[in-house]
């Protein structure tokens, strides 16, 4: 059978892997600068070269390879194969046609797909959430994007928009969301709303190893650094995760009570605290679900990692 590309179009880099869809296997990775700034023109030309070069390295040919995958972080239109918002580029690519652009560039066939619902495909595929058929993906970085597959189906709704689940709302009269709402996931549990906890913490004069940590410099708050301190024992970070946890949770409950998971997978760089956040998931579920069999709903970390992006859009893309 033949392989497949998979791309995952970030703010800083463009990476691209030539995948057998077969066995999820990565059989070689390229990634090069994205150079946002010089607009979208040139990002897709250097895209289409890394397509073209990724082929050579990979020691194939066009012909061995069916189809390319984009994983685009944003809003998209995939019935008209168009970028609608990009937050995290400059430009934000308003109606931009990426996918016949490619295709012309390429001569291959392209499909797109959100970058968090191609993560939710591979780990599905073949990562955390291999072998069920309905599991919710909750990827907390920047932001917190989400994914969902439901009867064996990766979930789309309306252009492939559908499985927003960091904007959830879990406090209607909440604050200001990125997206224009209140209240939504993303403003209480992101990691820029974690390290805000943090920063909290330490200009409050709590005592806390978050202080000694960051060298009292608020700007070298993370949500790592919090862990780390959190890791021995620190009852402030200790508190940050699980109040991060909770948040997490609360959207979890709904989203059990919505489409009942087997299994509601953590991923993103935040996820990395592990059992600091997975631990307050688990808890407020058992606490907050009654209306279905929670004890059955498994809470797992992320297993394909940075590859994940990539090996579920060319799966996607294969489809
Ligand atoms: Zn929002």
């Amino acid at each position: 059978m033949k392989k497949f590309i998979g791309c995952d179009l970030g703010g800083t880099n463009l990476r691209a892997a030539v995948v057998d869809v077969e066995n999820g296997d990565v059989l070689h990775l390229m990634s090069i600068p994205t150079l946002a700034r010089e607009g979208h023109d040139t990002v897709m030309d250097r895209m289409a070269d890394l397509f073209l070069d990724v082929i050579k390295a990979a020691g194939m040919k066009k012909k061995d390879i069916g189809g390319i995958g984009i994983g685009v972080p944003g809003v998209l239109d995939l019935e008209k194969g168009e970028t609608l918002f990009l937050p995290n580029l400059p430009g934000t690519w308003p109606h931009v046609p990426l996918q016949d652009t490619i295709t012309r560039l390429t001569g291959l066939p392209t499909a797109l797909l959100n970058d968090v619902r191609s993560i939710t495909n591979g780990e599905w595929r073949f990562g955390a959430g291999r072998g069920v058929d309905t599991i919710a993906v909750f990827a907390v970085g920047t932001g917190i994007g989400g994914g969902l597959v439901v009867n064996g189906q990766l979930h789309l709704g309306i252009g492939g928009t559908g499985g927003e689940l960091g904007h959830t709302m879990i406090d209607f009269n909440g604050p200001r969301c990125g997206c224009g709402n209140n209240g939504c996931l993303e403003a209480y549990a992101s990691g820029p709303a974690i390290s805000a906890m943090g920063m909290k913490a330490v200009s409050q004069g709590l005592t806390t190893k978050i202080a000694n940590l960051c060298e009292y410099d608020l700007n070298r708050i993370t949500p790592e650094l919090i862990a780390e301190a959190a890791e021995t024992g620190d009852e402030v970070a200790e508190e940050i995760y699980e109040k991060a946890g909770y948040y997490i949770g609360i959207a979890a409950a709904n989203i059990c009570a919505s489409i009942g998971p087997r299994r509601i997978i953590i991923a993103g760089g935040v996820a990395q605290a592990g059992k600091l956040l997975l631990a307050p998931i688990r808890r407020t579920l058992k606490e907050r679900v009654h209306i279905m069999p929670v004890e059955q709903v498994e809470v797992v970390s992320s297993k394909l990692g940075d590859n994940a992006g990539v090996i579920g859009v060319s799966c996607w893309a294969a489809s």
